[in-house]
């Protein structure tokens, strides 16, 4: 499994490397939650982020070794790549250690309670039991699996942008300013795109997305009857192509079997690349 400790370690080994590392912002129980940055920040600049659902933390590994790829390979960029290997950095800590590492009886005690018992080994929420996913300003609250209460799963939280993690990462994408976001998930082969775009964007997005499925060999799928999702807010409030990868083949179970790791690997690792020299590309024209 990789845990938040193998990313730690990770991140180390990448600054070590020469690749640059910092922080996002930091999460519901203050963790820092890193970013790496490879390229050059001139010409196109994408963005690649995993372990928006804790459970789904083998997208974390898959973004570490795409960042050992680029980093170690001479890879031909057109511009650079922004990765954040762990989003929910609290939630996948609970996937894989339950609660002791919490100081707080009081939190133990709510995610306990809310988790139904110790094994958090689905949980798919902050530590706030905020599904980070459901939590942005697009359409926040008319998801069909919304939940309107703490829930490991799909609850919206109070209001939208309520967690730290959802100001975090939407900060850092204003901040960084990326032509493009890839937003790693587990399961299904799918790759998701679409959320209210207008016609141009929408030709334009779903370009980008098509060319992602041949590459993978996932199925695109269309809109979807979920809202305020991290794809969904950078579609519509920032007007940038975003697209959800839903890795692994739905034959298997959560947490995502770790044995499958390669099959992942093989299938996404030019992915942060293709995207940014398509764009970079197009944009020449
Ligand atoms: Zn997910």
């Amino acid at each position: 499994m990789y845990t938040f400790f193998h990313l730690t370690k990770d991140v180390q080994r990448f600054k070590n490397a020469g690749c640059e590392c910092g922080v996002v912002g930091k999460s519901h129980l203050g963790q820092d939650i890193p970013y790496l940055f490879l390229g050059q920040k001139t010409g196109t600049n994408v963005l690649v982020v995993g372990s928006t659902h804790a459970r789904e933390h083998i997208t974390s590994l898959l973004v570490a070794r795409q960042v050992w790829f680029y980093l170690t390979q001479k890879v031909n960029l057109h511009g650079g790549i922004y990765f954040v290997p762990m989003l929910n950095v609290d939630g996948v800590r609970l996937c894989h250690e339950g609660v002791d590492w919490i100081k707080s009886k009081e939190q133990r005690d709510f995610l306990i309670e809310t988790n139904g018992g110790y094994d958090f080994a689905l949980w798919k929420a902050n530590a706030n039991a905020v599904d980070i996913n459901v939590n942005f300003d697009a359409h926040w609250g008319q998801g069909a699996s919304n939940v309107t209460k703490p829930a490991p799963a799909n609850y919206i939280g109070t209001h939208p942008m309520s967690e730290a993690e959802t100001v975090a990462i939407a900060q850092f994408t204003q901040q960084t300013n990326p032509d493009c976001v890839i937003t790693y998930h587990a399961k299904g082969q799918e790759i998701y795109w679409q959320f209210f775009q207008d016609e141009v964007a929408k030709a334009r997005d779903y370009r980008y997305a098509k060319m992602i499925a041949n590459y993978t060999g996932y199925k695109l799928v269309g809109q979807m009857p979920s809202t305020g999702g991290y794809k969904d807010w950078c579609v519509q409030k920032l007007g940038i192509p975003a697209v959800t990868i839903e890795v692994g083949d739905d034959r298997y179970p959560h947490p995502y079997p770790y044995h499958q790791i390669d099959d992942i690997v093989a299938k996404n690792l030019l992915v942060p690349q293709k995207m940014t020299n398509t764009i970079f590309k197009e944009k020449q024209k």
